[in-house]
């Protein structure tokens, strides 16, 4: 087994109390790192002090956006004990963005080690509140210095991790979505699978439209047609229309989320009928008026589920289970943040214990 090797830092940052934590702005005192290099592969798995990266300008990541990344959470549970969720998916995931992006994969064990060895090294962050996390984010960048497109030779893989606030500071809160038929995401034979940074900086003049016309995320419909449901935001989408949950199938332009693969799961072994199918806009909005539409939310590693309230399409605006959250959204969310803070049954084995 590859040996990690630890640097501990000398100077550790003072912790932020539990209730001033939001997302992504603090950052622990270590990080694990690993390069690549051609003929030699993958080498120097290593915890080392948090730092920035030196690099030269020409650095082929900074042009191209050969990038990949991930992120996943680990929680301390009541009995003190802290859980990473369904580390290896994340792993795995990892991978298929590198085969997306022509970065060489890495061993995926050792990417689940290198989750369990900086959270054991900055265990300490891990907050103790209710609801808070570490937030862990994985990354491979390609680090040729040439300017040139082509597949870099050299890459580094670093793991960074933040703690967390509560996402739903006040209880699950529905929100407005605005469907998007104007800009697209992501098309077939795209990156639209991959968790790449070229798929995040696409969605950003769509997300400011959201927000300037009072909504807070957008609704993606697919490149080609604009007929079709692709995710919402930065999650993947579901709905339950009259006895039906309806999720858009992995077909090549969302990204197979892992809360989206935990909730179906779940609402599987609940025996419900869960369908992973094309479903059009105009379906989701006539079932919008015809009341027919009784919950619709989101699903991601940031918040579990996010209700969606209202939508808004055309001019046109559906108001949904009259701007509440729903019995199995809200179902959803307490059975994984059960499984996660492990005060539930983990039927699965989704968490492992750092
Ligand atoms: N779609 C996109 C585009 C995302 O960035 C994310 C967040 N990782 C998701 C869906 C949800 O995936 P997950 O449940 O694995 O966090």
């Amino acid at each position: 087994m590859t040996e990690i090797t630890t640097t501990l830092t000398r100077t550790p940052a003072a912790r932020p109390a539990d209730a001033a934590l939001s997302f992504g702005k603090v950052l622990t005192d270590h990080m694990f790192m690993m390069n690549y290099t051609a003929g030699k592969g993958w080498h120097d798995p290593r915890v080392v002090p948090y730092a920035p990266l030196s690099l030269d300008p020409a650095t082929q990541v900074l042009h191209y956006g050969q990038a990949i990344f991930d992120g996943l959470k680990a929680f301390r549970g009541p009995d003190g004990q802290i859980r990473l969720f369904r580390a290896q998916r994340h792993a795995e995931r990892l991978n298929k963005s590198a085969r997306a992006l022509c970065i060489p994969e890495l061993d995926a064990d050792l990417v689940r080690r290198s989750f369990e060895a900086i959270v054991a090294v900055d265990n300490e962050w891990v907050p103790h509140a209710m609801g808070t996390s570490l937030y862990i984010r994985p990354t491979v960048i390609a680090t040729d210095v040439m300017l040139g497109v082509h597949p870099s030779a050299t890459y580094t893989y670093f793991v960074i991790c933040s703690p967390v606030g509560a996402y739903y500071k006040e209880g699950v809160k529905p929100v407005r979505i605005l469907v998007s038929d104007n800009h697209v995401r992501a098309v077939q034979g795209g990156l639209g699978e991959a968790k790449t940074a070229a798929n995040y900086a696409a969605s950003l003049s769509a997300q400011l439209e959201a927000e300037e016309a009072g909504y807070t995320q957008v609704l993606w419909l697919d490149g080609v047609e604009r007929k079709y449901i692709d995710e919402v935001g930065t999650m993947n989408i579901m709905m339950q229309i009259g006895d039906e949950v309806i999720t858009p199938p992995l077909a090549g332009t969302i990204l197979d989320g892992v809360t989206r693969n935990s909730c179906l799961q779940l609402m599987r072994d609940w025996g419900l009928k869960v369908s992973e199918r094309k479903i059009s806009i105009d379906e989701v909005m006539a079932a919008g008026r015809d009341g027919s539409l009784r919950e619709m939310w989101g699903t991601g590693t940031a918040a579990v589920v996010s209700p969606v309230g209202e939508l808004g399409y055309k001019g046109e605006k559906v108001s949904i289970g009259n701007g509440q959250t729903g019995l199995l959204t809200q179902k959803l969310y307490d059975s994984i943040i059960g499984i996660q803070y492990g005060t539930a049954p983990d039927a699965h084995g989704w968490t492992s214990v750092v």
